[in-house]
């Protein structure tokens, strides 16, 4: 993997009052690589994202995005650096329409016509949002809303997208879709880290994945070499 990474995450320690939740985790995303985290539930999957888009403040550790260290910066200020967060539960605005929604996303810039055109980008690899673009978000299907939640992070032109379990409580045909798009912006030279419990989903996705296990890595390797591991065939893959 090439060096220096544009995501390096080095010892870092998170806490919830009395509870660690991250003990120091160590992980890189390269430029242009899909990284997966994967973990049973109360791993620290989402603490991790949490910690790096700046929504939690890490109590130990570093994190170096593009070269800067931004350990400790608040998310509204990585937002412009280009890091997006899609987060668990997706966090579309239920009482706006999914255009005001997607403008949203766009809230930091100041191109008008780069938003504009942007905008059509999502509708071009989200369809399904062109033709609810006037729905309020809250009467979309929770697939929809997953769409959107991507596409509103996308319309911050990040480098890093960070996605939050993107396939929780979708039919397995609506996550197989958003899996074909998330291909498509990763082609199209956004690296994504991804947090998914359904460690098949994100292995096979994935260039490189890391396993969490009560707040730390425990396992790291190429996704298809993961998939191979007989450790992780009978603790995560159900074998
Ligand atoms: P899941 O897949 O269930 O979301 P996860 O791997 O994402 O799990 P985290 O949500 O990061 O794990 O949680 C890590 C640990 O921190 C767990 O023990 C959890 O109970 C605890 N935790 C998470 N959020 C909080 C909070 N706001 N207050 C207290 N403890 C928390």
């Amino acid at each position: 993997r090439e060096f220096p990474p544009l995501l390096a995450v080095d010892g870092v320690k998170v806490s919830y009052g009395a509870i660690q939740a991250l003990r120091g985790v160590t992980l890189s995303v390269g430029k242009g690589e899909v990284v997966a985290l994967i973990g049973a539930n109360g791993a620290g999957k989402t603490s991790t994202l949490r910690a790096v888009s700046g929504m939690l403040k890490p109590v130990g550790g570093r994190i170096t995005f593009k070269g800067e260290d931004i350990t400790g910066a608040k998310a509204h200020q990585l937002v412009p650096r280009g890091m997006a967060h899609a987060p668990e539960g997706r966090g579309v605005f239920p009482n706006l329409t999914v255009l005001e929604n997607l403008e949203l996303g766009a809230y930091l810039r100041k191109d008008a016509d780069g938003i504009a055109s942007d905008l059509e980008k999502s509708y071009t690899l989200f369809p399904r949002l062109k033709d609810r673009r006037k729905q309020l978000a809250g009467t979309l299907s929770g697939g929809e809303q997953q769409m959107l939640a991507i596409a509103r992070a996308l319309l911050s032109r990040p480098t890093l997208l960070l996605l939050d379990e993107p396939s929780l409580g979708l039919a397995p045909q609506v996550t197989e879709t958003i899996f074909r798009n998330l291909q498509d912006v990763n082609a199209s030279g956004v690296s994504i880290l991804l947090v998914e419990q359904n460690a098949h989903l994100a292995l096979n996705f994935a260039h490189y994945g890391y396993v969490l296990e009560t707040g730390e890595v425990v396992m790291a390797g190429a996704g298809k070499a993961l998939l191979d591991s007989p450790e992780i065939r009978k603790a995560y893959l159900g074998e």
